[in-house]
């Protein structure tokens, strides 16, 4: 690769980013690291009638989140400023209008109303080389009229004109060969009544003037790739082009289209990476990271929707797939979301993790109830449970018990099976315990299964209650291993207050 590699994540700030949109700045930001290149984020925010209001903010915090840093940005600014479309307006009109003086585009003149009014009286009406001589435009006002509109600062737009019976073909690094008939694609508007440009006319514009050397984005902007190769052949010269690669949509659980924002409402699941506030409606939304998700497990997870190194390993960190990735190995078929399988990741990867690493983000989400107590304390016990979450957020459920008595006791649980026999057993093992100058699992294990022997219990009948009264249901991590945390006071006193109420 002679050329720097500069690539770039254009988003829209519509709305909250889907993991779709964060799996296209993963790649883009994999392959830049990977070839000592910069990964730049660029704004694209020309369509103001789809702007939304924190959306961007959202974006940097997204990628913040993930551990994906821009070389150049907005907020970090860089060589090629301003890196949001909306403040480099003034420089779109001046190739918008060297497009029509060399043939390439038009003026058209016609109202929203007249359009509207075509709209409804042709069905699927499309604005292109069949319908554009019955349209008012410069092809068919000709110069003269043309002029004086214009200079009658009448409202227009500067459309390309798609060319007839020509095919257009680039190479996709994913795809590779891609061809089009040109004639099968509209007039499509690249300068916008108040002077803006549209996505297709300031993408290219851009990707220009910032040297872009690799435009990596959704399939879903695969169809409007002819239009983009044109204007480049037009303005820039096709060698000038930055190499192109699609990548594949992310498609629903079953497989059946594009995995959308609904599917996860209706599955329950997210699909942004963090919470996202819809400003007008205030509703929420929530993410991976609010799930419980580690950055590390949502990044992982992403790589692999519709990428591997081409051996069984799944388990990546961000540093290694900067250097295992490859555009190349992406797939060229959807990939299809499977919560199930996110949900692994992030169980893999808190497995993972060292005690430190997680520590912060548990003490975060305990509040209050871990105040008191040490860092050490705290580690033992996310050492203990660490292999039993799932999701961040488990660790709650796993360990609040440790830090105060449980709120609620599965009584109902014990009940049953309750006799006399048991409570003698639980008298005699608090007095055990009482009198115990060690305390460790191994002791407490042993003094627990012969006060079952000499009570003629065996040690499983009893184990279960035992857990009830120290963790307040059926769950949880070994129990001598709880108690000999916990400590003497704390397990006395729950034993003794179960006893006091079954
Ligand atoms: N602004 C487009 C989007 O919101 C970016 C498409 C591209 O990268 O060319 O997805």
């Amino acid at each position: 690769m002679n050329k720097k590699v500069r690539v770039r994540f254009a988003p829209s700030p519509t709305g909250g980013l889907h993991l779709g949109g964060v799996r296209t700045a993963l790649f883009n930001y994999l392959f830049a690291k990977q070839h000592q290149g910069s990964f730049i984020i660029r704004i694209e925010d020309t369509d103001k009638t789809r702007f939304v209001d924190g959306a961007e903010k959202y974006i940097y915090n997204t990628l913040e989140w993930c551990g994906i840093k821009p070389d150049e940005s907005p907020l970090i600014g860089g060589a090629f400023a301003p890196y949001k479309q909306s403040e480099r307006k003034s420089l779109y009109k001046q190739y918008a209008e060297q497009l029509v003086k060399n043939g390439y585009a038009y003026y058209a003149f016609d109202t929203p109303e007249a359009l509207e009014q075509k709209r409804k009286s042709v069905a699927n009406f499309q604005y292109n080389q069949h319908t554009r001589m019955s349209m008012q435009n410069s092809l068919v006002l000709g110069a003269a009229e043309t002029e004086k509109l214009l200079a009658n600062n009448i409202p227009h737009v500067i459309r390309i004109k798609m060319p007839e019976n020509e095919e257009i073909t680039f190479t996709d690094m994913i795809r590779g060969e891609v061809f089009f008939n040109a004639s099968l694609v509209d007039d499509k508007v690249l300068l916008k009544a108040d002077a803006m440009p549209t996505y297709h006319l300031a993408v290219v514009v851009d990707d220009y003037l910032m040297q872009i050397s690799h435009s990596f984005r959704g399939e879903e902007w695969l169809p409007s790739a002819p239009v983009h190769i044109l204007l480049w052949k037009y303005l820039f010269g096709l060698e000038n082009m930055p190499q192109w690669a699609h990548l594949p949509l992310i498609l629903k659980p079953d497989g059946n289209g594009k995995l959308s924002k609904r599917d996860g409402d209706r599955l329950g699941f997210p699909v942004f990476a963090m919470d996202w506030k819809d400003p007008k409606t205030n509703e929420i939304t929530i993410g991976f990271k609010e799930r419980g998700f580690l950055p590390e497990a949502f990044v992982n997870m992403l790589a692999m929707l519709g990428w591997n190194d081409g051996t069984e390993q799944e388990i990546f960190s961000l540093h290694e797939l900067i250097e295992k990735f490859s555009i190349e190995r992406i797939h060229k078929a959807g990939a299809k979301f499977d919560y199930e399988k996110a949900k692994w990741y992030n169980h893999e990867w808190i497995k993972k993790l060292e005690v430190g690493d997680v520590r912060l983000k548990v003490k975060e989400l305990l509040g209050d109830i871990a105040n008191n107590y040490d860092d050490t304390f705290i580690d033992k016990v996310i050492t203990l449970v660490k292999d039993r979450c799932t999701l961040l957020t488990d660790f709650v459920q796993q360990t609040s018990f440790f830090f105060k008595s449980p709120e609620t006791i599965a009584i109902d649980v014990i009940q049953p099976k309750w006799n006399e026999q048991k409570k003698v057993f639980f008298t005699e093992l608090i007095q055990q315990f009482e009198s115990a100058t060690i305390w460790n699992v191994t002791e407490l294990e042993n003094i627990f299964k012969e006060t079952a022997s000499s009570n003629q219990l065996k040690p499983g009948e009893v184990m279960l209650p035992l857990r009830i009264m120290l963790v307040g249901d059926k769950f949880g991590a070994g129990v001598f291993d709880i108690a000999a945390l916990i400590g003497k006071n704390a397990t006395i006193s729950r034993i003794e207050y179960v006893l006091s109420i079954i």
